[in-house]
């Protein structure tokens, strides 16, 4: 599923492309999963005609900011924003100067909301989120504040509502680089390990943006090009091979469905 590098790679690249410009037409292929509080027609008389502003990003979610209205994108599982068209194409979004966007969509889970400008604060989708990664909320204090929990440390990096943005692949790499076992308990932590979890979780994001995202599933740069992330995995994936700190081999347990991969040894 795309993370908070990934879709804050694909907000850059829409930036360029996209931003400034009208919208000329949409088309909807797939309004039943796809449109969440709109209707088809409802959503073409809100944005086409109308300047995007801005290409902005919350947590996981993509902001098409028109000058009225926004378009609220959650790429779920397989989404993806293409500059060309693929195999499930279920939004398409045509700007002046030829300039097409294809919202690409195999299992159909990506959700769209439509918002004015003024209500966007209101949606229950971006109400619950927690606080954002790189923003001034962002602070070791808040960060701490959110740890009062009996969660295990790693479901609590997934829960949206804690801190935002972070999915499997970047909590398993925050909490190696912190050196915290994943099943800590989340209240447990000591002040020392919460800044180390705190500032790693900020250093894998970034490393991860700077790579363009992590290509292992479905995931895309708008161009079509893969994120190179993968190539720095440190545990993901790394099952039985060694760490990069004390060489003993990686372990894999289940957490909340989700594979958790760690090192024994120096995570603790
Ligand atoms: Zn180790």
């Amino acid at each position: 599923m795309p993370e908070l590098p990934e879709v804050e790679t694909i907000r850059q690249d829409l930036e360029q492309e996209i931003a400034g410009k009208t919208l000329r037409d949409l088309e909807v292929k797939e309004r039943l999963h796809l449109l969440k509080n709109c209707s088809e027609r409802e959503l073409k008389r809100s944005v086409v005609g109308q300047r995007l502003i801005a290409m902005k990003r919350r947590g996981k979610y993509l902001l098409f900011c028109f000058e009225k209205f926004v378009v609220v994108l959650h790429l779920r599982m397989s989404g993806r924003l293409l500059l060309e068209p693929a195999k499930h194409t279920r939004l398409i979004l045509e700007f002046e100067k030829n300039k097409t966007i294809y919202f690409d969509d195999a299992r159909r889970f990506g959700a769209l909301y439509l918002s004015s400008q003024e209500e966007l604060e209101k949606l229950p989708a971006l109400q619950k989120l927690g606080i954002e990664p790189f923003s001034k909320e962002y602070s070791l204090r808040n960060f701490r504040s959110r740890l009062n929990s009996r969660q295990e440390i790693k479901r609590w990096l997934l829960d949206q509502s804690k801190v935002t943005g972070v999915g499997n692949i970047y909590a398993c790499e925050a909490l190696f680089e912190a050196r915290i076992g994943p099943e800590r308990e989340a209240s447990s932590l000591s002040s020392q390990e919460s800044k180390r979890l705190f500032e790693a979780v900020l250093q894998i994001l970034r490393r991860a943006i700077e790579f363009k995202g992590t290509s292992i599933e479905s995931y895309r740069m708008p161009s079509g090009e893969l994120g190179n992330f993968q190539k720095n995995f440190k545990v993901y994936g790394r099952l039985k091979e060694p760490c990069h700190r004390c060489h003993g081999p990686i372990s894999r347990i289940t957490q909340g469905g989700r594979s958790t991969y760690f090192c024994r040894a120096c995570q603790s």
